[in-house]
């Protein structure tokens, strides 16, 4: 193993300048450099007849020089040689620039092997400046007839220098590298050896042995985080004590004073929660209940439950306007029973802070709500028994858990409106125990929703109008350009721009966008709550939970240009009041997935449905901004694309699971030692 541990320093060919160069790319050890995995590759093996060429295609073929060069000269600096190739099927132009050595490089009937990008021209088909070999027949196997690695790369460092290290460094591996994957493991996945998978992965020796090393590492990475995850969910529940919270006084009477019967799904999750912080080991559980399902209530009663035991409970969310909505609703039903509660924001007065946290220090406030604020070093609970954080995807793993070493290894609650189908649970919140709401609250109308093409947005905003008539307000989404944030909020301000002064000249139109600060988005929602904005222009900034019932219409730019998930978030901020509500997607009708994603929305609301469907139909990478959730980078490995490796791996650790309970892996030292080599922090977090 040593020999993966040594500096890069030491290998052939990487001295000061390159070493730079490769630290540039955090490698800065063998191991470093061998997991430095191609991003491409350049797939030479594969000859094409020239008939077959098309303009743009990367290709290489084989062929027999027609003829002497022709060599053209332009002026003193510059010159082509040009040449004939064929082969069986026909005939192409090779163009070199500025190499006049050239025009006696090849002779007529010289067999070479060429690899370039295929342009055309008014010779017809061309090559320009071609990878070119001279061979001795035409089925010789030479360098170019091979599949070369693509490297992620920076400034200054060639792709043949990183091919060239990379390859001293295989070689000084050689056979050396030992497979801390068991026997059995290999042999029921059919996985092969690990030697085996880093050497191909780099230079393949055909496509199938590409394909045998990647399943191989593709399976590794996720095996080893979801098996490091399970174990450190185990070491939780065995290792770390926390305070039992077992009274139950007054929680029934607090559920009969709500003004609605909480759902069967409520119900049970409740439960499972209330188990939870029953226990002797702290609670980690992850409530996932789609927008409306009424998460809130159930993190004010398992508040109110840590304060019935003796202890402080924080609620944190990830806006100044959620939280001050979460205080809201924690005072009208917490304080009738004597109960102290405190809010906590960015935003308060340097005095109000400290008044705040002076009571959480000595347990005056019973109940904190806020944001970040709470997780900044001057906050100090007295005693702090359960941590409910909301709207999870917001907050990384590592907030999280700073928030809960504020306590003596309190309970943590942690509540998402992201639906995520199981597979995905498992590895993006492995750590966590799961509940699901998925049930709805009775008598919610379902939002309607409805395409509509570009050319027809007056009868979305005819509509509207409408609504806005009838003392409704209207949320209008703008799409976001990839490009640049810039034009994204120029698109905004223009269509706020034109509203204003067209359709809804008789109404207040409000602006909010992602360049404002907080302070200015806050002031704008707080004026929409108010009804003093009617109609609310946005970026996609209002993704997150706000609540403004009276909003009943929400009209979606370029729809086209969100996905699935996302368009369910968003039309989630409508459909909150009692009212009928509308969700209308503009759209430019080109594309046909877009099309699938607009009727999908007009034919479903439920949350796990669009999420499923969303992971079938969208590009890898692209639900929900994976990033937010707080997973570490895999190397090679692709949530979306290697669903099905996923869930092997996943089902090999279950396995795993099942004959060693609190995955010790005494059997497996290695992988043991694997897994606590590249995961061990997690035992710290
Ligand atoms: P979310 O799960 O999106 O956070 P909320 O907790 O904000 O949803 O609940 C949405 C609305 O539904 C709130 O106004 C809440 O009071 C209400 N609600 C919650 N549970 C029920 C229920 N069982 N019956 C009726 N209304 C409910
Ligand atoms: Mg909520």
């Amino acid at each position: 193993m040593e020999v993966l541990k040594k500096s890069i320093q030491y290998v052939k060919g990487v001295g000061p300048k390159r070493l730079t160069l490769l630290n540039r790319l955090n490698i800065f050890n063998i191991e470093d450099m061998i997991y430095h995995f191609p991003r491409d590759y350049d797939n030479r093996s594969h000859y094409k007849n020239i008939k077959d060429l098309q303009i743009g295609d990367k290709t290489t073929i084989r062929g027999v020089i027609s003829g002497n060069s022709q060599y053209i000269r332009i002026n003193k600096n510059r010159n082509i040689v040009k040449y004939l190739v064929r082969d069986n099927t026909g005939f192409i132009t090779i163009t070199f620039f500025n190499q006049p050595y050239m025009r006696n490089k090849f002779k007529p009937n010289d067999k070479i092997i060429l690899n370039g990008q295929v342009k055309g021209s008014s010779y017809g088909l061309e090559i320009i400046n071609p990878a070119y070999e001279i061979i001795p027949n035409l089925e010789y196997k030479t360098k170019l007839d091979s599949i070369n690695p693509i490297y992620p790369s920076t400034e200054g460092f060639s792709q043949g220098q990183l091919i060239k290290i990379q390859q001293n460094v295989l070689d000084m591996v050689k056979n050396k590298i030992i497979d801390y994957m068991p026997e059995n493991i290999k042999k029921e996945n059919k996985l092969c050896d690990l030697n085996f998978a880093l050497k191909n992965i780099h230079f393949p020796d055909s496509v199938q042995a590409l394909r045998v090393a990647k399943y191989r590492l593709v399976f590794d990475e996720f095996f080893l985080l979801q098996l490091a995850l399970m174990q450190f969910k185990n070491q939780i529940i065995n290792n770390k004590n926390t305070v039992p919270l077992k009274s139950n006084e007054g929680v029934d009477l607090l559920i009969d004073s709500l003004p609605f019967k909480l759902t069967a799904a409520q119900i049970k999750v409740l439960q499972e929660i209330m188990q939870d912080m029953e226990k002797a080991t702290p609670m980690n559980r992850l409530v996932q209940g789609d927008v409306g399902s009424g998460k809130t209530i159930i993190a004010i009663i398992a508040l109110y439950k840590a304060v019935i035991n003796g202890c402080q409970g924080a609620l944190m969310a990830p806006t100044e306007i959620l939280a001050e909505q979460h205080y809201i609703s924690l005072t009208k039903i917490l304080r009738p029973m004597g109960i102290k509660i405190g809010l906590l924001t960015g935003s308060l007065s340097k005095k109000e802070k400290e008044e705040i946290s002076q009571g959480i220090k000595d347990g005056k406030v019973q109940i904190v709500v806020g944001t970040h604020a709470l997780i900044q070093e001057t906050v100090h609970f007295a005693s702090l028994g359960l941590v409910v954080t909301d709207e999870q995807h917001r907050f990384g793993v590592r907030q999280r858990a700073i928030l809960a070493d504020k306590g003596n290894n309190p309970h943590v609650l942690v509540m998402t409106a992201t639906p995520i189908p199981r597979t995905l649970a498992l590895i993006l919140y492995g750590d966590l125990d799961i509940s699901i709401i998925d049930e709805l609250p009775p008598g919610r109308k379902s939002i309607k929703t409805y395409g509509l093409t570009l050319d027809k947005r007056n009868q979305a905003y005819d509509f509207a109008k409408k609504e806005l008539e009838q003392g409704r307000q209207v949320y209008i989404v703008c799409p976001l350009v990839e490009e640049s944030e810039n034009l994204d909020v120029s698109a905004a301000i223009d269509i706020r721009d034109e509203l204003a002064t067209t359709y809804f000249s008789d109404y207040e139109v409000g602006l909010l966008h992602g360049k404002m600060n907080p302070k200015e988005k806050e002031s704008i929602m707080k004026k929409f709550l108010k009804n003093e904005i009617h109609v609310l222009v946005s970026t996609t900034v209002i993704e997150v939970g706000v609540n403004v019932p009276n909003a009943t219409i929400m009209i979606i730019e370029n729809a086209e240009r969100f996905g699935l998930a996302q368009l369910h978030q968003l039309r989630g901020r409508v459909g909150r009041g009692h009212s009928q509500s509308f969700c209308i997607l503009l759209h430019n009708n080109k594309s046909e997935t877009a099309k699938e994603r607009i009727k999908i929305m007009e034919e479903t609301t439920d949350g796990f449905v669009i999420s499923e469907k969303d992971l079938q139909i969208r590009g890898p990478g692209e639900f929900f901004g994976i990033r937010q959730h707080g997973l570490p980078d895999f190397k090679i490995a692709n949530v979306f694309r290697h669903m099905k490796i996923l869930k092997r791996a996943q089902n090999q650790v279950e396995i795993l699971l099942k004959e060693d309970p609190n995955l010790s892996l005494e059997k497996y030292p290695l992988l043991k030692s694997k897994i606590q080599e590249k995961y061990g922090y997690f035992q710290g977090i």
